[in-house]
């Protein structure tokens, strides 16, 4: 079908990649919070539920990420390290998804910025690397951290190698026993992997006791690696995404798609991204929505999330713990409850039980729309778009895909010719497995019960604010 017609189609294209030059790339991370009409609410003590203070944060986080954290500056400087090894793979490239759009019979432009040619495969090492300095310079020589899917720590255990930095790794169990090459790639990079919950710290030992095939989860790997973080003074934990700091350096996706497309004179009428804790999501996004607040553009964005972790869509807006031991600040965001264990489905970085405050906050605000997508369409979606465009989308962007796809297609049955961004975050070669079996075995759509919710839930907070 593809074949026929690219045959028949119209005169070659004149772009159909847009790339930056070096001297193009964005030398400041830009901070939505100061233009948006409220503030967020701010994270809070656990113990005497006032806003929490920077030293609330000091077991965890270096000094300076915990300023950028709380910052109210509208841009913040990249250093020059940073931006040194940003260019390794950055600025990286926009595409016109023209064969995709041949293939859908669509009137629709479909742009896509592809975050897949960093290091990891993924938009992960954007905020590694900084944080990975920003540690460094503060003398940490010990870095600890969760990974689900596994692109959160290779990022780190890459960005830990170019600083020199030993990285300690809590995979989630079930990830850790189904991408052997994941954990491969962490450890050459230096990184040490643990399976997580693992008998290594008091938490993992607990859970493993009653479960010894405990399939763990992202909130629990949190939990271990924060344990072990704070228990040494000269570690700190890093975390791949939620937070307010992740998000700010991720915004880089945004500025250079800005810049790319102003290129070829194109602006978005709609925007999605997947949305796991949020963070590829507001990096593209938040640089688009200054411009639509500045009434400079004004297009819809919208979140795209695994109907089986529907995070926006049905969880409440609530403070809760980031991990499942209860050993984080509190967050008010989206949340279906830090004991939420979501289904095992094949994208992982999407299976977490909260959303980015910020995300929530601008969903809250009406500035950003959510839905959620089953994930047999979203691979159904991300086969269409290998075969058109040659990328095998990571697990996590098949969700975006296949929301680009149900627009284009509404707009060949409606004549309208609509400009569609996306990001495709992530290449998909360590995830082969998860294609193997939608090719060969078929996979089932996960329905949430309303009982598995209520009990999510039950394991949020019952606090006075909020
Ligand atoms: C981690 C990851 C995600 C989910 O995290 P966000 O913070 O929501 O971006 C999505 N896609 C890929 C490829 C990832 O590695």
């Amino acid at each position: 079908m593809l074949i026929t017609a690219l045959r028949e189609g119209k005169a070659v294209a004149d772009y159909t990649k847009i790339l930056l030059s070096e001297d193009e790339q964005p030398t400041q991370w830009y901070n939505v919070i100061p233009d948006l009409p409220a503030p967020p609410p701010p994270p809070l003590h656990p113990g005497t539920l006032q806003p929490a203070a920077a030293e609330d944060f000091a077991a965890l986080f270096p000094e300076a990420l915990i300023a950028q954290e709380m910052s109210a500056d509208s841009y913040i400087d990249i250093p020059g390290e940073v931006l040194d090894i940003y260019r390794l793979w950055r600025p990286t490239p926009l595409f016109r998804a023209r064969r995709l759009e041949k293939l859908l019979d669509t009137p629709a432009k479909i742009f896509y910025k592809y975050e897949g040619v960093s290091p990891a495969g993924s938009h992960k090492p954007n905020t590694a690397v900084p944080q990975v300095f920003y540690n460094a310079q503060e003398g940490i020589k010990r870095l600890t951290t969760e990974t689900g899917a596994g692109q959160w720590g290779s990022s780190l255990a890459f960005a830990c190698a170019q600083f020199g930095i030993d990285c300690e790794i809590w995979q989630v169990g079930a990830s850790y026993r189904s991408k052997p090459y994941r954990r491969t790639m962490m450890e050459v990079w230096g990184g040490k992997v643990f399976s997580s919950p693992s008998s290594e710290t008091e938490f993992g030992r607990k859970l493993l006791a009653e479960d010894p095939d405990h399939p763990g989860s992202l909130g629990i790997a949190i939990a271990e690696a924060v344990e072990k973080a704070v228990e040494d003074p000269g570690a700190r934990y890093a975390l791949g995404s939620v937070l307010n700091h992740v998000l700010l350096h991720q915004t880089v996706i945004g500025e250079e798609a800005l810049l790319q497309m102003a290129k070829v004179g194109e602006q978005p009428d709609i925007l999605v991204g997947c949305t796991g804790g949020g963070s590829n999501f507001g990096g593209l996004a938040f640089p688009f929505l200054r411009e639509k607040l500045a009434g400079k553009m004004d297009p819809i964005i919208r979140c795209v999330e695994p109907a089986a972790c529907p995070t926006l869509t049905k969880g409440q807006y609530r403070y809760d713990f980031g991990d499942s031991a209860g050993l984080t600040p509190l967050m008010k965001m989206h949340t279906l409850g830090n004991g939420f264990i979501p289904e095992p489905i094949h994208a992982g970085g999407l299976r977490y039980h909260g959303m980015a405050p910020l995300v929530s906050h601008v969903y809250e605000l009406g500035l950003v729309e959510a839905i959620s997508i089953p994930q047999r369409e979203c691979f159904a979606g991300a086969i269409e778009f290998a075969k058109a465009e040659g990328i095998v989308p990571a697990p996590e962007p098949t969700h975006a895909i296949a929301a680009a796809v149900r627009e284009a297609i509404a707009c060949r049955e409606s004549g309208e010719s609509k400009t569609i961004l996306t990001a495709l975050c992530g290449h998909g070669h360590l995830d082969l497995a998860a294609y193997e079996k939608f090719l060969h075995e078929g996979f089932q759509d996960v329905d949430l019960t309303e009982e598995e919710l209520a009990r999510g839930m039950a394991s949020i907070p019952d606090i006075a604010v909020g």
